[in-house]
């Protein structure tokens, strides 16, 4: 049975266990660094606030464990500040956080102007919708990192072996393809 370990700190943690569990899979919140010693089948990092996040991961000892359990393949999907989680530069405010993916992504990319909107755009060859909220995107990708999905030029989504970023919020759609993608490197390793 898989598992898949929620960040909980902050954010869109519920929409997360909502879209996972209308797919038949499990979730179990993570909110101190004992939760992360447990079996884990993935992990998802949600949007919400990196700054904040980030912050807590470190007060609380969740930083490094979890970099650690990256680091040797634990599956992840990071959406918009859990992107900002993952990259190894930040543009635009502090961070590196975890620093597990190299990427350099800018924060609240968009300007005021366009804080959210909503796209329609091609994932792994499919058109899905996507929800932007006061979104980063990706700047540039290192080696061995695949863009995914192109919104107004900009990369908004990248995957680095384990790792899965997208800039915007698939738990606001019932669009599944993200959740797929993700679970598709989870059933590898399981
Ligand atoms: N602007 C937020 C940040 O910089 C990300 C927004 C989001 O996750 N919806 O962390």
């Amino acid at each position: 049975m898989t598992v898949i370990g929620v960040m909980a700190l902050q954010g869109a943690f519920a929409e997360h266990q909502t879209a996972l569990a209308r797919l038949g899979v499990d979730t179990v919140q993570l909110r101190k660094a004992a939760d992360l010693t447990q079996p884990l089948d993935g992990i998802v990092l949600p949007g919400g606030e990196s700054t904040v996040m980030g912050k807590l991961m470190n007060d609380l000892g969740m930083m490094a464990p979890l970099q650690k359990r990256v680091r040797y393949g634990l599956p992840v999907l990071g959406t918009c500040a859990g992107l900002i989680l993952l990259a190894d530069k930040v543009d635009g405010g502090p961070g590196p956080w975890l620093s597990t993916m190299p990427i350099a992504v800018r924060r609240n990319a968009y300007g005021r102007q366009l804080g959210s909107f909503s796209a329609e755009a091609a994932f792994t060859g499919r058109q899905i919708p996507m929800e932007f909220i006061r979104a980063p995107y990706i700047e540039q990708v290192g080696p061995g990192t695949k863009e995914l999905a192109t919104v107004n030029g900009h990369t908004v989504a990248a995957e680095y072996g384990n790792q899965l970023a997208v800039a915007f919020h698939p738990e606001l759609t019932d669009d599944p393809t993200v959740y797929r993608h993700f679970l598709a490197k989870v059933d590898r390793t399981v």
